[in-house]
């Protein structure tokens, strides 16, 4: 990996993101983020932070499948998107929201390939997802912009 994209990693956006998730900020390749996810897993703490830090999932007639805006947390979900595919959707990008110091952007494909993974264990992991609906307040629209964010 480029020596850019580990000092980016070790770079957090927030100042404020809960302890328990700075562990994550060093990962360094896909296999260690999937093994740092496993040990710490996205537990109801991690949710009750993000409500309390006000992110919201918004259902818009976007083109791709969703994406996360970090300066506002919001987590943008495609609206067409079967049951199934929402909550692997809002999975990934609960990720990217634990992860601020992670750009998602095209440099790092088998990073994105990674959270895809570990948002599958999440989105089957039914009492999870409950909390995240019943918890985290969601919104309709269809006048949210494109972004040509990677989702
Ligand atoms: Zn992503």
């Amino acid at each position: 990996m480029k020596e850019a994209n580990i000092r980016l990693l070790r770079t957090p956006i927030f100042s404020d993101i809960p302890i328990h998730d700075q562990r994550r900020l060093g990962s360094q390749s896909p296999e260690e983020l999937i093994q740092r996810f496993r040990q710490f897993p996205l537990n109801k703490g991690f949710i009750d932070w993000a409500f309390e830090h006000e992110l919201m999932i918004v259902y818009s007639n976007i083109d791709g499948k969703g994406y996360y805006l970090p300066q506002i947390r919001e987590i943008i979900v495609n609206n067409k998107l079967t049951r199934e595919e929402i909550n692997l959707t809002i999975a990934h990008e609960l990720l990217h929201a634990a992860l601020p110091g992670i750009n998602p952007n095209k440099d790092q494909p088998e990073l994105e390939l990674a959270l895809d993974e570990i948002a599958q264990e999440y989105s089957n992991d039914e009492d999870f997802m409950r909390y995240v609906m019943l918890k985290i307040p969601s919104a309709n629209t269809y006048n949210r912009p494109q972004t040509n964010l990677k989702p």
